[in-house]
């Protein structure tokens, strides 16, 4: 029998910020796209991230003047886009003088504010601290303070491929590309989930599988890297909330380093990052002990409030890809993405080196621009002004979170909050028409409702526990082992009754 296998114009693999934002600006130029990711959505790298939409104070010590400017544009342009899921942030510098001169700070911040276009974010001051008040170390009175934005990656991501869907694009989880080859022009594609096997093709194959770049390149596709990669593994450890307010530390090393302390989900300060040259399983990244004692020496430098080993309740780490500028610190190895296009019988491979959260838009349309001439009725680029799913009518995440506490009686402001922020205007799409917070299918625990895992599962392509309490939400710190197998034990049936529903 023949077996017909759909043509695709562009196949992407990796469902990590590069791979969705590839994808959601291709089927937007109007080219038919499929994309595979082997496990969930934003489960390696992307959900591993610092969280900031930033522009990358740092890397204009080390000359990238490029990438600091594309990403300061990229941070207001973002922040129009998802305003739910993208905050402003501030961020405090304590001044070190044996470390960096004030001047040199100074200059810093002044590129910092007017090298990119800046409407929303404050601008860049001196600040002093009070002895008294300050949860710096005493000997800490000076510093600056400066705007950058924090953001959830891994829902970044999920809007991202939420939208490609809309537009037409087929997003297929849980499917991991096994290898590709050229035949007659096309790419052959084949495909491996948990039903089996199966084949697509493609006229165009863009390799976004973030730390495995280089290995589906040589494994999977048995060619050769155009570029060496380095793989440089960074960790975050989360401690109980360590200090008043909503600013951010930028904590300056004596290893010319710097480490962030961000306050996270209102109980928390996540902290990190390191940066440490990694060659473990890719799929098994863990924080090591030297790591977590790094991180915390950091921060007992500066802080008045010393913390011990025993204060982090969570760790997690991911894993750069890098193109390789030979540099020997792994922390200035540049950021800046790079494109390789290789093209052999008319089929073209775009493999992606590189990038940062903030500059994935740009580098979805510098893979257009690489692509475009084997697309030559490709549309123009639109992504910009487009809103990401949940922005659509929002006028204010404030105003939401009021509509959702008028709209649902007894919900606390804390759930709408977390329901405004995670959702934007999309969470009517499982709040529809209910009006008593109980009527939401009883509750799964901690605010977490059976409705809300319902639309997780039907529009968000969750499919576990972890899926749901580490990525689309992040419940995963108020969850017993208890009440996971519960939630384990729902989505079961519920997955059980989709297939059922498909199928009849
Ligand atoms: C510690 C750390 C902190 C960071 N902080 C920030 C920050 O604050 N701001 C910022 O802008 N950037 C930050 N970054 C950078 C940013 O996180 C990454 O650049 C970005 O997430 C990379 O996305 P990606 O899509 O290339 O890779 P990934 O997110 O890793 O996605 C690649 C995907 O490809 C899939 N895949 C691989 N092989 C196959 C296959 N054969 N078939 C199917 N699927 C496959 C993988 O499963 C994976 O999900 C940070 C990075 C790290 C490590």
């Amino acid at each position: 029998m023949q077996v017909s296998h759909p043509v695709y114009d562009v196949v992407v693999v990796g469902g990590g910020i590069n791979g969705v934002g590839v994808a959601v600006d291709a089927v937007g130029r109007g080219l038919s796209v499929f994309l595979c990711e082997k496990d969930d959505l934003a489960s390696h790298t992307s959900s591993a991230s610092s969280k900031l939409i930033h522009g990358g104070l740092r890397y204009l010590e080390h000359k990238e003047f490029r990438l600091v400017h594309e990403a300061l544009v990229e941070r207001e342009i973002l922040l129009a886009k998802a305003p739910h899921i993208i905050r402003p942030l501030r961020f405090i510098m304590p001044h070190q003088p044996h470390l960096r001169p004030a001047w040199l700070i100074r200059t810093g911040l002044f590129f910092y504010d007017h090298l990119g276009k800046r409407e929303k974010l404050a601008g860049s001051n001196h600040i002093t601290f009070d002895a008294a008040t300050s949860p710096l170390k005493a000997e800490i009175t000076q510093g600056f303070e400066y705007s950058d934005c924090t953001v959830d990656d891994a829902r970044l991501v999920v809007l991202n491929a939420i939208q490609a869907r809309e537009r037409g694009a087929h997003i297929a989880t849980q499917t991991r590309c096994t290898s590709a080859y050229r035949e007659n022009g096309l790419w052959v594609v084949h495909l491996e989930n948990m039903q089996g096997s199966y084949t697509v093709q493609a006229k165009a194959l863009v390799n976004a599988a973030g730390p495995w770049v280089a290995q589906f390149i040589q494994q999977n596709l048995k060619q050769k890297s155009p570029y060496g990669l380095r793989l440089v593994q960074g960790s975050h450890i989360i401690v109980p909330r360590i200090y008043d307010g909503d600013k951010a530390f930028i904590l300056q090393n004596d290893d010319q380093r710097i480490v962030f302390a961000i306050p996270y989900l209102d109980q928390y300060t996540l902290i990190g990052t390191t940066d440490h040259e990694y060659q473990g399983d890719l799929n098994k990244v863990a924080i090591t002990q030297p790591e977590m004692d790094y991180l915390l020496d950091v921060y007992n430098d500066h802080f008045k409030h010393q913390l011990a080993p025993q204060d982090i309740l969570y760790t997690y780490s991911g894993v750069r890809s890098l193109c390789d500028d030979e540099s020997d610190n792994p922390s200035a190895i540049t950021r800046d993405y790079t494109l390789a296009l290789a093209q052999e019988q008319g089929a073209p491979l775009l493999s992606i080196f590189g990038g940062k959260l903030t500059t994935y838009r740009k580098l979805a349309e510098s893979a257009m621009t690489h692509l475009q001439p084997f697309f030559p009725t490709m549309k123009k680029p639109w992504t910009e002004k487009a809103l990401l799913p949940g922005a659509e009518n929002l006028v204010s995440v404030e105003l939401l979170i009021q509509q959702i506490v008028q709209a649902v009686q007894d919900v606390s402001f804390e759930l709408a909050s977390r329901w405004a922020h995670a959702y934007g205007s999309r969470v009517w799409g499982f709040l529809n028409g209910v009006s008593i917070s109980d009527e939401l299918g009883g509750g799964v625990g901690h605010g977490l409702f059976a409705k809300e895992v319902d639309y997780l599962v039907d529009q968000e392509w969750a499919r576990t526990s972890q899926d749901i309490l580490w990525r689309r939400t992040k419940l995963g710190f108020q969850f017993s082992t208890d009440e996971i197998q519960l939630l384990d034990q729902y989505l079961l049936k519920l997955l059980i009754k989709r297939s059922q529903d498909t199928a009849a």
